[in-house]
């Protein structure tokens, strides 16, 4: 009985392997068949971009989408940055990304990819050993397990699954961190996944010895390797930040399609593009409406730049599936034209070829966040409510966690010209003739010069203030003259001395300072910042002169601790208040923009503290903190406003003054 052949025949010639002249006959015809186990192992996959393969493949296994295969509906975007991260020329991916816009989804799922039709030892590295565990035992190995396809791939046996790898064909998948790198620095590796890159443990991106630089060098030995490089933005100096602006050779945005006039559009933040509900008080000037109730009923909008039609949630996510990856083209201020659109990102790639290719994602182009979600968190950052050091937290999130861009410092910086408007009709030198308690001054100390600051503080718990004269002279003795000796008249030819003054010995010349202070009889007292106190000042007795050799001081002086950050926030409140407002300061009339400058010259960082902004003078800045200071010394605020009676007798006092100094 004939059997239909049911394998196939191949056959055989020397080809390529002269040891089978020895076996075989010429002219002779020999047949073969493979084995199973051979055919596996010659069998060539047929080639699915990621894009194809990825929805059919791999489950989510986390979230509201847990138990369901990956959709480019929920997560368009992740299609194009798929397709381009497995091109055979690109090298690195940098991906800057808000929470929330499943970059981390995307970069497994392009791991779980290459387990098939890429394959290389791979690794996942986080910042700390925890979330590598957690990542393996609640994302990872549940994804393989959960996948028929990929769970082929794993090599059986006991420890196929451990807490930080999976045994597969042709390379393991492990997660490791990035205290980890310097232990395996001897394995190579085909993909290397860097998971926050931002987190401290990663070290500087510019350090060839810290994490991300050995990390980097790990792929040497595979020609076609990947590496990916992916966090949300801190500040500039932020790793993401650095290797998305010098690293990248090209950055890529993401243009979506208005579901109204079908226009292609750049999604991003304004508070023209933004819309909310406002509300009307009784004088009918407008408000914004409740921030929480924006959140909760869902009121938060998007205003399309090419037709005007609104969008809510479901418009947003209709737009964004049908999107476009497009090569980023910066404006003037560096920030995202969104007039001129890029090329299509696969035409470019195409053309370039570029190794090194950066992706932008900013929250509102997720599914996963609500408009309002924006819209509250961008009024929140606004809210007066809040205090300081919390609003600029909450703007640093929303500059992090929706634009998906570095918190710059020096952008928030006060404007000099903000404070022209706190300019009066007053010359340089004149005393207000109502309403002024003392002078006080403040002095800064540099190597070959001094800046001074002397301004009138008014009476009660919340005094105007009026900038009598600042600026800059040359010797000890300038400053007592200009400080000291020089009259501070009002148009009734009043004098006004100054009753304290506080003259930073931080640094220049600390000794020469005590000496001058104390020649002063303690008007003008020497002063030191302190970042963090738990008094707003204080104010020690001087018992040796500054310096390693505890030289002791000859005279009865005391010097002033203040409270850097205390008093230049009160500072910061007062240039922020209107001139004529209680609490309001007045600068004379010709104050040059160069000193207004000075004043716009520090901003508070992250962390809370005041931050010269590079290229910027701050010493009257300096000065003005330093006078607030002495004011408290004096406990100005304390002091009885004179009543109508009182007042004469005060002229006379002043008056007798004026004569016997004149
Ligand atoms: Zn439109």
């Amino acid at each position: 009985m004939l059997f239909p052949c049911n394998k196939k025949i191949y056959h055989v010639s020397c080809g390529r392997y002269p040891f089978l002249k020895e076996v075989l006959y010429p002219g002779d015809e020999y047949t073969t068949s493979f084995t199973r186990a051979e055919k596996k192992v010659l069998r060539k996959r047929k080639y699915e971009k990621p894009s194809d393969w990825v929805p059919k493949h791999r489950q989510i296994m986390k979230g509201d989408f847990a138990g369901q295969n990956l959709s480019f509906e929920i997560t368009p975007h992740l299609r194009g940055i798929m397709d381009a991260a497995v091109l055979a020329f690109v090298r690195e991916i940098i991906l800057c990304a808000a929470p929330q816009t499943a970059k981390t989804t995307g970069i497994d799922s392009l791991i779980a990819w290459s387990r098939i039709f890429d394959r290389g030892p791979a690794c996942s590295f986080y910042p700390d050993a925890n979330t590598a565990e957690r990542a393996m035992e609640e994302r990872i190995a549940p994804m393989v397990k959960s996948s028929p396809l990929l769970k082929k791939q794993t090599l059986k046996g006991r420890d196929t699954f451990t807490t930080h790898r999976i045994k597969m064909v042709g390379g393991n998948w492990e997660t490791g961190w990035a205290g980890s790198t310097s232990q395996t620095a001897d394995r190579p590796l085909k993909i290397v996944d860097m998971q926050e890159v931002n987190k401290k443990a990663y070290g500087s991106s510019g350090d060839e010895t810290s994490a991300i630089g050995l990390l980097r060098k790990r792929v040497r030995s595979y020609r076609g390797h990947k590496i990916f490089m992916s966090s949300t933005p801190t500040t500039e100096t932020g790793n993401i930040t650095i290797l998305l602006a010098s690293e990248c050779e090209a950055v890529f945005v993401q243009w979506v399609r208005c579901p109204h006039c079908h226009d292609e559009i750049y999604m991003h933040f304004s508070e023209e593009r933004f819309f909310w509900p406002k509300e009307e008080d009784e004088n009918g000037a407008e408000y914004d409406c409740d921030r929480k109730l924006i959140k909760s009923k869902r009121l938060g909008r998007y205003v399309c730049q090419s037709c005007g039609a609104l969008w809510d949630d479901n418009d947003r996510n209709k737009a964004i599936r049908r999107e476009t990856w497009r090569l980023r083209i910066l404006d003037e201020d560096g920030e995202v034209d969104p007039e001129q659109k890029g090329e299509e990102m696969f035409r470019y790639l195409m053309r370039e070829r570029p190794a090194t290719i950066g992706f932008i994602m900013p929250s509102w182009m997720s599914y996963m966040v609500s408009l309002s979600e924006v819209v509250h968190d961008y009024l929140r950052s606004d809210d007066p409510a809040l205090d300081p050091a919390e609003q600029l937290k909450a703007k640093k999130d929303f500059e992090n966690g929706h634009r998906a861009g570095p918190w710059k410092i020096e952008k928030r910086a006060r404007k000099s010209a903000e404070l022209m408007r706190l300019k009066d009709k007053r010359p340089v030198g004149i005393v207000p003739s109502e309403g002024v308690a003392a002078l006080v001054a403040g002095i800064d100390t540099q190597d070959y010069e001094f800046w001074y600051w002397i301004h009138a503080v008014g009476y009660g718990r919340n005094p105007k203030r009026w900038l009598i004269r600042c600026g800059k002279v040359n010797d000890f003795e300038d400053i007592r003259q200009v400080v000291l000796l020089n009259p501070h008249l009002d148009i009734n030819k009043i004098n006004y001395p100054v009753q304290k003054a506080l003259q930073d010995y931080q640094g220049h010349r600390a000794s020469k300072v005590y000496d001058f202070c104390a020649s002063t009889g303690s008007i003008i007292m020497p002063a030191r910042g302190e970042q963090t106190m738990a008094t707003p000042y204080d104010t020690p007795v001087v018992e040796f002169y500054p310096g390693a050799e505890k030289r002791r001081f000859p005279g009865a002086l005391r010097r002033v601790r203040g409270h850097s950050t205390f008093y230049k926030d009160k500072a910061a409140g007062i240039l922020d208040t209107n001139r004529d407002d209680p609490g309001g300061l007045a600068l004379y009339s010709t104050m040059p923009d160069s000193y207004i400058d000075q004043l716009c010259s520090e901003v508070r960082n992250e962390d809370g503290f005041w931050e010269q902004i590079r290229s910027h003078q701050n010493h009257l800045w300096d000065c003005f903190y330093n006078a607030l200071i002495a004011e408290d010394i004096l406990g100005v605020k304390y002091w009885p406003e004179p009543d109508e009676n009182e007042e004469e007798d005060n002229d006379l006092v002043v008056t007798s003054v004026t004569a016997t100094m004149g």
